[in-house]
């Protein structure tokens, strides 16, 4: 089965809908292709409070939904799939291959984000979901009373962290390092919490079953020491990298992360193939940034396709 639109969109997080919402105003016909869930990164974290028009913050699902009803208003058609792989060769028909078959367009925008890395560790991957987890909105209410662990020092670590305090008893944050990287606001936050510990310059090592966590093997990179932490549970937010996998056979300029290289109107080397959001080098990770970026990568493939021969 093939289809043809004028645009298509790779990916429906903010970046991705608000592509979509601009092509589809547009009067462009328009496909996001999305494959797990609309609003992408976003509908994991609990409460956004620096997306500007919420000055209480909102949630991250309720944010997503209303993008979603924002960017299929105009026309925009949305297809759960899986993207297999591109054929960017021909100039004026670009082919996005999915497990539900094949979508056509002029012209192709890139915002399929970015996923948690792994900390490739043993127990991490046969503890998943038996309390190994990458998202504490989700699972957090399953550790009520218990002490888990939270491995990074970041802002997804530091903020799902703070969420997991309503819940258990005690949140052990363990970090490589001797300061967080988060910001300064998540770190005035975690510091006066009285629920949460701090294991610095520490890594895991292991995460101990055998049916459930039941605990870590911690290292201090600093003494090598090897401590036995008791947790329920453990959640890593160890940073992410971009969903390029399918483009890594050469169709598109890639850094050596694997993210994709634009420019200012958020074109890439290839005529008529835009990306925007995480996926992109040098993106700043932020909803309000990846929306802003799927906005202009959408006016630029608009003049894309107008100006074309
Ligand atoms: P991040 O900023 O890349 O932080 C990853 C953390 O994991 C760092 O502290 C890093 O340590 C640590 N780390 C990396 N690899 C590790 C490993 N193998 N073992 C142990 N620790 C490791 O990732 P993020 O926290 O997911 O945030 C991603 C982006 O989204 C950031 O730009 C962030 O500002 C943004 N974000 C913003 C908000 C918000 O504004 N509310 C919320 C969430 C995320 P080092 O510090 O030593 O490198």
């Amino acid at each position: 089965m093939e289809q043809s639109f004028e645009v298509v969109i790779i990916g429906g997080g903010p970046a991705g809908l608000t592509a979509g919402l601009y092509v589809s105003r547009a009067r462009l016909s328009a496909v996001l292709i999305e494959k797990a869930i609309f609003g992408g990164q976003i509908t994991n974290t609990e409460r956004i409070e620096n997306y500007p028009g919420f000055p209480e913050g909102i949630s991250g699902f309720d944010l997503g939904q209303l993008m979603y009803e924002q960017a299929t208003k105009y026309g925009l058609e949305t297809v759960a799939a899986e993207v297999t792989g591109v054929d960017l060769s021909d100039r004026d028909r670009k082919v996005v291959r999915t497990d539900q078959g094949d979508y056509m367009a002029g012209a192709l925008i890139i915002a399929g984000g970015a996923q948690y890395n792994k900390l490739n560790v043993p127990g991490e991957e046969g503890l998943l979901g038996k309390g190994v987890s990458y998202c504490a909105t989700c699972d957090g209410a399953f550790f009520r009373d218990q002490v888990v662990a939270v491995v990074g020092g970041g802002d997804s670590a530091v903020e799902e962290a703070l969420v997991l305090t309503r819940f258990a008893s005690k949140v052990i944050v363990i970090h490589r390092r001797d300061e967080l990287r988060a910001s300064k606001l998540h770190q005035e936050r975690a510091f006066a919490n009285p629920k949460m510990e701090f294991l610095w310059d520490s890594v895991v090592e292991a995460i101990v079953g055998p049916d459930r966590v039941q605990g870590l093997v911690v290292r201090n990179v600093k003494t090598n020491q090897k401590t036995d932490v008791a947790v329920s549970g453990v959640f890593v937010y160890v940073g992410l990298h971009p969903q390029t996998d399918y483009l890594k056979g050469g169709a598109i300029p890639l850094d050596e992360d694997g993210r994709i290289l634009t420019g200012q109107g958020m074109e890439t080397e290839i005529p008529g193939v835009f990306a925007a959001g995480d996926i992109r080098k040098n993106s700043p990770r932020q909803a309000i940034v990846a929306a802003g970026e799927g906005a202009t990568a959408a006016i630029s493939a608009e003049r894309f396709l107008l100006e074309r021969p």
